[in-house]
């Protein structure tokens, strides 16, 4: 039986990390509004704290260590932003960090993340199973492994990014959370049924990973190969347990857009609100505009969860 998370968690994290975490603005465009006919309103976690909202969740877990577990260090996988986020609160907090990184990772979040001071070690992800390279390390050791999504402690601090939002803004009609594993659009759910109960909540996935989608409309979670999209955040095979016990709950569906769709937005974000955001962080605004009948007279949140692009590879896909 897995330990249900639940909004006091959210609570907790929230001031855990408080005196370290940014308090990311909440942005709007007139234009948009005026383009769409709805007032919406962007969560932009791309200015958090090393690029995205990962720092919540990095940060609450690592805080939530016994002394016996900060001296011996932590150990995760991710492809990329999780483990910025995860190298940059080991520092803070001083607990050595080990990182397991995809070899294609892009380079800005490699970099960065030895920038922080994490060790990384390389694998294939299209061969290898990073979970048990995790597993391995963790108990060879004595790490504690903090994986990117399945956990209570960073679900709980990922929903601390939409408990901000809805302080902020109070009600909304809709509310648009980019999905890979889940602990984003999990730890959002806590919130949104604590904050603004009526609100409408919709993950967002790459079609080319729609795992999250058939994993809702089956009732339990589906496994895919890894899916070859530009959401590099997003490329998870599947919804981690812990997540997806909160989103089938919680969430009212599991939305697809094209990555066509996510330059269409990256272009939007760059022109008319002059903010650079990576491929994942468009997916909910991406959902948005596709939905745009349908939202007429709303009041739509979009969380824009992080802009950690190497800037010759944007530059390279808005002249796709
Ligand atoms: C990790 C990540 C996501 C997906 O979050 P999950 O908790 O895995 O669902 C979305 N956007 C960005 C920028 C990310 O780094």
């Amino acid at each position: 039986m897995l330990r249900s998370t639940t909004y006091q968690d959210v609570r907790g994290a929230a001031a855990r990390i408080a005196p370290y975490a940014h308090r990311t603005p909440v942005l709007r465009s007139r234009r948009i509004n005026e383009e769409l006919g709805a007032d919406v309103v962007f969560k932009c976690e791309n200015f958090q704290r090393m690029g995205a909202f990962k720092f919540r969740g990095a940060f609450n877990a690592l805080s939530r260590f016994t002394p016996d577990q900060r001296r011996a260090g932590v150990v995760t996988y991710s492809s990329g932003n999780h483990a910025q986020a995860i190298a940059l609160s080991a520092r803070l907090l001083d607990i050595p960090a080990t990182i397991i990184m995809p070899h294609d990772a892009p380079a800005s979040k490699v970099q960065a993340t030895k920038g922080y001071g994490g060790q990384v070690v390389v694998y294939d992800r299209y061969t290898e199973d990073r979970e048990e390279i995790g597993r391995a390390l963790a108990a060879e050791r004595g790490l504690t492994l903090i994986p990117p999504y399945d956990h209570p402690d960073v679900i709980a601090g990922q929903g601390t990014a939409a408990a901000e939002l809805f302080e902020e803004v109070g009600d909304l009609d809709a509310l648009f959370v980019p999905l890979g594993g889940g602990g984003l659009l999990a730890g959002t759910a806590l919130s949104t049924r604590a904050l603004s109960p009526g609100c409408a909540l919709y993950g967002v996935e790459p079609e080319a990973g729609d795992d999250g989608r058939r994993s809702l409309i089956q009732g339990s979670i589906v496994h895919i190969d890894t899916p070859r999209t530009i959401a590099d955040g997003a490329q998870t095979q599947h919804l981690g347990a812990h997540p997806f016990e909160i989103i089938r709950r919680e969430v009212n569906d599991v939305l697809t857009v094209t990555d066509a769709e996510l330059v269409g937005s990256m272009r939007v974000f760059g022109t008319v609100m002059k903010i650079i955001v990576e491929p994942t962080g468009c997916l909910g605004f991406a959902a948005v505009r596709r939905s745009a009948e349908g939202l007429r007279g709303r009041r739509v949140g979009v969380i824009v969860s992080g802009g950690n692009v190497d800037l010759d590879r944007y530059a390279a896909l808005l002249t796709s």
